[in-house]
Protein backbone atom coordinates (compact mmCIF):
# COMPACT_ATOMS: atom_id res chain seq x y z
CA UNK A 1 0.00 0.00 0.00
CA UNK A 2 1.02 3.70 -0.63
CA UNK A 3 4.28 2.88 -2.99
CA UNK A 4 3.69 5.60 -5.91
CA UNK A 5 4.50 5.45 -9.39
CA UNK A 6 2.33 3.20 -10.87
CA UNK A 7 -0.75 4.39 -12.87
CA UNK A 8 -3.81 2.32 -11.78
CA UNK A 9 -6.19 3.91 -13.99
CA UNK A 10 -5.94 4.90 -17.50
CA UNK A 11 -9.25 5.92 -19.62
CA UNK A 12 -11.40 4.88 -16.70
CA UNK A 13 -10.32 1.52 -16.64
CA UNK A 14 -7.99 -0.40 -14.38
CA UNK A 15 -5.04 -2.66 -15.27
CA UNK A 16 -7.19 -5.32 -15.90
CA UNK A 17 -9.71 -4.07 -17.69
CA UNK A 18 -12.64 -3.95 -14.92
CA UNK A 19 -14.81 -1.15 -14.41
CA UNK A 20 -14.15 0.73 -10.60
CA UNK A 21 -17.74 -1.32 -9.62
CA UNK A 22 -16.87 -4.94 -11.11
CA UNK A 23 -15.55 -7.42 -8.92
CA UNK A 24 -13.01 -10.14 -10.58
CA UNK A 25 -14.31 -12.91 -12.19
CA UNK A 26 -15.46 -15.82 -9.30
CA UNK A 27 -16.10 -19.45 -9.20
CA UNK A 28 -17.30 -21.36 -6.12
CA UNK A 29 -17.68 -24.97 -5.68
CA UNK A 30 -18.22 -26.89 -2.43
CA UNK A 31 -17.83 -30.37 -1.34
CA UNK A 32 -14.73 -31.45 -2.63
CA UNK A 33 -12.81 -32.64 0.04
CA UNK A 34 -13.71 -35.89 1.03
CA UNK A 35 -12.81 -36.49 4.44
CA UNK A 36 -13.76 -32.84 5.72
CA UNK A 37 -17.15 -32.65 7.00
CA UNK A 38 -17.74 -29.58 4.99
CA UNK A 39 -15.78 -28.40 2.18
CA UNK A 40 -15.56 -25.00 -0.32
CA UNK A 41 -13.08 -24.02 -3.17
CA UNK A 42 -13.00 -20.21 -4.45
CA UNK A 43 -10.71 -18.79 -7.03
CA UNK A 44 -11.69 -14.97 -6.40
CA UNK A 45 -9.49 -13.58 -9.52
CA UNK A 46 -5.86 -15.00 -9.41
CA UNK A 47 -6.58 -16.36 -5.73
CA UNK A 48 -7.23 -19.89 -5.20
CA UNK A 49 -8.50 -20.99 -1.68
CA UNK A 50 -9.62 -24.13 -0.25
CA UNK A 51 -11.84 -24.02 2.96
CA UNK A 52 -12.28 -27.35 5.02
CA UNK A 53 -15.12 -27.51 7.92
CA UNK A 54 -15.10 -29.82 10.96
CA UNK A 55 -17.35 -30.45 13.66
CA UNK A 56 -19.23 -29.86 16.09
CA UNK A 57 -16.87 -32.15 17.38
CA UNK A 58 -14.71 -33.14 20.86
CA UNK A 59 -12.84 -29.90 21.75
CA UNK A 60 -8.85 -30.79 22.24
CA UNK A 61 -7.39 -29.28 24.53
CA UNK A 62 -10.15 -29.79 26.44
CA UNK A 63 -10.04 -26.59 28.76
CA UNK A 64 -10.57 -24.45 25.67
CA UNK A 65 -13.77 -25.91 25.44
CA UNK A 66 -17.39 -23.68 26.95
CA UNK A 67 -20.21 -25.35 28.85
CA UNK A 68 -22.80 -23.92 27.11
CA UNK A 69 -21.79 -23.61 23.43
CA UNK A 70 -19.30 -24.60 20.65
CA UNK A 71 -16.77 -22.56 19.94
CA UNK A 72 -15.46 -21.76 16.65
CA UNK A 73 -11.94 -22.74 15.79
CA UNK A 74 -10.12 -21.11 12.38
CA UNK A 75 -6.82 -21.41 11.04
CA UNK A 76 -5.82 -19.58 7.91
CA UNK A 77 -2.61 -20.53 5.77
CA UNK A 78 -0.52 -19.61 3.05
CA UNK A 79 1.31 -22.21 1.32
CA UNK A 80 4.98 -21.42 0.92
CA UNK A 81 3.96 -21.14 -3.13
CA UNK A 82 1.03 -19.26 -2.89
CA UNK A 83 2.71 -15.75 -3.04
CA UNK A 84 6.00 -14.71 -6.08
CA UNK A 85 8.30 -14.23 -2.74
CA UNK A 86 8.07 -17.93 -1.35
CA UNK A 87 6.65 -17.52 2.16
CA UNK A 88 8.25 -19.25 5.17
CA UNK A 89 5.90 -21.43 6.06
CA UNK A 90 4.14 -21.85 9.81
CA UNK A 91 2.10 -18.74 11.20
CA UNK A 92 3.21 -15.43 11.26
CA UNK A 93 1.52 -11.92 12.68
CA UNK A 94 -0.22 -11.69 9.47
CA UNK A 95 -1.97 -15.36 10.17
CA UNK A 96 -3.02 -14.87 13.17
CA UNK A 97 -4.24 -11.91 12.89
CA UNK A 98 -6.79 -12.81 9.73
CA UNK A 99 -7.62 -16.63 11.53
CA UNK A 100 -8.88 -14.16 14.54
CA UNK A 101 -10.77 -11.90 12.23
CA UNK A 102 -11.97 -14.52 10.26
CA UNK A 103 -13.31 -16.36 13.67
CA UNK A 104 -14.91 -13.47 14.89
CA UNK A 105 -16.79 -13.00 10.98
CA UNK A 106 -18.05 -16.10 11.50
CA UNK A 107 -19.12 -17.09 14.70
CA UNK A 108 -21.93 -14.84 15.37
CA UNK A 109 -24.07 -16.72 12.34
CA UNK A 110 -23.43 -20.14 13.99
CA UNK A 111 -26.10 -21.72 16.64
CA UNK A 112 -23.17 -22.13 19.22
CA UNK A 113 -25.92 -22.65 22.01
CA UNK A 114 -27.18 -25.96 20.43
CA UNK A 115 -23.87 -27.98 20.82
CA UNK A 116 -22.70 -27.44 24.06
CA UNK A 117 -18.66 -28.45 24.89
CA UNK A 118 -18.05 -28.98 21.55
CA UNK A 119 -15.76 -26.90 18.75
CA UNK A 120 -16.59 -26.34 14.74
CA UNK A 121 -13.26 -26.06 13.52
CA UNK A 122 -12.15 -24.50 10.32
CA UNK A 123 -9.32 -24.44 8.11
CA UNK A 124 -8.31 -22.10 5.14
CA UNK A 125 -5.62 -22.91 2.71
CA UNK A 126 -4.53 -20.51 0.18
CA UNK A 127 -2.84 -21.87 -2.59
CA UNK A 128 -2.29 -18.78 -4.79
CA UNK A 129 -2.71 -14.82 -3.64
CA UNK A 130 -3.22 -11.76 -4.96
CA UNK A 131 -5.09 -9.70 -1.97
CA UNK A 132 -8.20 -9.81 -0.65
CA UNK A 133 -7.56 -13.29 0.57
CA UNK A 134 -9.28 -12.76 3.77
CA UNK A 135 -12.91 -11.81 1.93
CA UNK A 136 -12.36 -14.84 -0.35
CA UNK A 137 -11.19 -17.43 2.86
CA UNK A 138 -13.92 -16.07 4.55
CA UNK A 139 -16.64 -16.55 2.18
CA UNK A 140 -15.42 -20.39 1.73
CA UNK A 141 -15.22 -20.72 4.71
CA UNK A 142 -18.92 -19.79 5.17
CA UNK A 143 -19.91 -22.54 2.25
CA UNK A 144 -17.95 -25.16 4.03
CA UNK A 145 -19.79 -24.83 7.06
CA UNK A 146 -23.03 -24.57 5.07
CA UNK A 147 -22.06 -27.98 3.07
CA UNK A 148 -21.08 -29.28 6.32
CA UNK A 149 -25.04 -28.53 7.85
CA UNK A 150 -23.99 -26.86 10.65
CA UNK A 151 -26.39 -24.75 11.83
CA UNK A 152 -26.44 -21.09 11.09
CA UNK A 153 -29.15 -17.82 11.28
CA UNK A 154 -27.53 -16.59 8.07
CA UNK A 155 -24.48 -16.79 5.73
CA UNK A 156 -21.28 -14.51 5.61
CA UNK A 157 -20.37 -13.34 2.32
CA UNK A 158 -16.91 -10.73 2.45
CA UNK A 159 -15.42 -8.68 -0.33
CA UNK A 160 -13.40 -5.37 0.47
CA UNK A 161 -13.45 -1.56 -1.78
CA UNK A 162 -10.27 0.12 -1.82
CA UNK A 163 -9.09 3.25 -3.35
CA UNK A 164 -6.58 3.85 -6.13
CA UNK A 165 -5.65 6.98 -7.78
CA UNK A 166 -7.36 8.86 -5.65
CA UNK A 167 -11.14 7.05 -6.47
CA UNK A 168 -12.75 4.71 -4.92
CA UNK A 169 -12.97 1.19 -6.19
CA UNK A 170 -14.26 -2.24 -5.64
CA UNK A 171 -12.65 -5.79 -4.90
CA UNK A 172 -8.50 -4.48 -5.34
CA UNK A 173 -6.30 -7.08 -7.42
CA UNK A 174 -2.32 -7.76 -6.19
CA UNK A 175 -1.35 -4.46 -7.62
CA UNK A 176 -3.63 -1.94 -7.06
CA UNK A 177 -3.36 -3.27 -3.53
CA UNK A 178 0.74 -2.69 -3.36
CA UNK A 179 0.35 0.90 -5.09
CA UNK A 180 -3.32 1.59 -3.98
CA UNK A 181 -3.65 4.33 -1.28
CA UNK A 182 -6.54 2.57 0.94
CA UNK A 183 -8.16 -1.30 1.21
CA UNK A 184 -11.46 -1.65 3.17
CA UNK A 185 -12.60 -5.43 3.71
CA UNK A 186 -16.18 -5.92 5.33
CA UNK A 187 -17.66 -8.93 5.88
CA UNK A 188 -21.61 -8.98 5.58
CA UNK A 189 -24.23 -11.71 7.19
CA UNK A 190 -26.89 -10.17 4.51
CA UNK A 191 -30.12 -11.22 6.43
CA UNK A 192 -29.31 -9.85 10.19
CA UNK A 193 -27.94 -6.90 8.08
CA UNK A 194 -24.70 -7.86 10.62
CA UNK A 195 -21.29 -6.79 9.65
CA UNK A 196 -19.18 -9.03 10.75
CA UNK A 197 -15.51 -7.89 9.95
CA UNK A 198 -14.75 -4.02 9.25
CA UNK A 199 -10.99 -3.27 8.73
CA UNK A 200 -9.33 -0.28 6.83
CA UNK A 201 -5.68 -0.26 5.72
CA UNK A 202 -4.37 3.29 4.39
CA UNK A 203 -6.55 6.69 4.22
CA UNK A 204 -9.92 7.50 3.23
CA UNK A 205 -11.48 10.82 3.62
CA UNK A 206 -15.06 10.43 5.61
CA UNK A 207 -16.87 10.79 2.73
CA UNK A 208 -14.67 7.90 0.49
CA UNK A 209 -14.75 5.97 3.60
CA UNK A 210 -18.72 6.04 3.19
CA UNK A 211 -18.43 5.54 -0.56
CA UNK A 212 -16.12 2.48 -0.05
CA UNK A 213 -17.76 0.70 2.59
CA UNK A 214 -21.30 1.11 0.36
CA UNK A 215 -19.51 -0.38 -2.49
CA UNK A 216 -18.15 -3.05 -0.01
CA UNK A 217 -21.35 -3.92 1.11
CA UNK A 218 -22.90 -4.03 -2.27
CA UNK A 219 -19.94 -6.47 -3.37
CA UNK A 220 -21.08 -8.79 -0.43
CA UNK A 221 -24.34 -9.12 -1.87
CA UNK A 222 -23.09 -9.92 -5.32
CA UNK A 223 -21.10 -12.32 -3.33
CA UNK A 224 -23.98 -13.57 -1.61
CA UNK A 225 -26.40 -14.75 -4.25
CA UNK A 226 -23.01 -16.41 -5.84
CA UNK A 227 -22.77 -18.22 -2.56
CA UNK A 228 -26.80 -19.33 -2.41
CA UNK A 229 -26.35 -20.27 -6.32
CA UNK A 230 -23.45 -22.80 -5.17
CA UNK A 231 -24.88 -24.33 -2.37
CA UNK A 232 -28.31 -24.86 -4.10
CA UNK A 233 -26.37 -26.50 -7.22
CA UNK A 234 -25.22 -29.30 -5.42
CA UNK A 235 -28.91 -30.18 -4.41
CA UNK A 236 -29.99 -30.59 -7.83
CA UNK A 237 -31.15 -33.54 -9.69
N1 LIG B 1 1.17 -11.25 0.29
C1 LIG B 1 2.41 -11.71 -0.09
N2 LIG B 1 3.21 -12.32 0.84
C2 LIG B 1 2.82 -12.48 2.14
C3 LIG B 1 1.57 -11.99 2.52
C4 LIG B 1 0.77 -11.38 1.57
O1 LIG B 1 2.79 -11.59 -1.26
O2 LIG B 1 3.59 -13.03 2.97
C5 LIG B 1 0.28 -10.64 -0.73
C6 LIG B 1 -0.83 -11.60 -1.11
O3 LIG B 1 -1.10 -11.53 -2.50
C7 LIG B 1 -2.00 -11.04 -0.33
C8 LIG B 1 -1.71 -9.55 -0.46
O4 LIG B 1 -0.33 -9.47 -0.24
O5 LIG B 1 -3.23 -11.43 -0.87
C9 LIG B 1 -2.47 -8.67 0.49
O6 LIG B 1 -2.30 -9.09 1.81
P1 LIG B 1 -3.17 -8.51 2.98
O7 LIG B 1 -2.38 -8.69 4.25
O8 LIG B 1 -3.66 -7.14 2.66
O9 LIG B 1 -4.40 -9.51 3.08
P2 LIG B 1 -5.50 -9.91 2.01
O10 LIG B 1 -5.71 -8.71 1.09
O11 LIG B 1 -4.96 -11.10 1.27
O12 LIG B 1 -6.71 -10.23 2.81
Amino acid sequence: MKKEGVKLIENGKRLDGRGLDELRPIKMEIGVLKRADGSAYVEWGENKIMAACYGPREVHPRHVEEPDRAIVRVRYNMAPFSVPDRKRPGPDRRSVEISKVTKEALEPVVLTHLFPRTVVDIFIEVLQANAGTRCAGITAAALAMADAGIPMRDLVASCAAGKIDGKVALDLMGLEDNYGEADLPVALAPNKKQVTLLQMDGNFTRAEFEEAFEKALGGCLKVYEMQKKTIRKKYEV
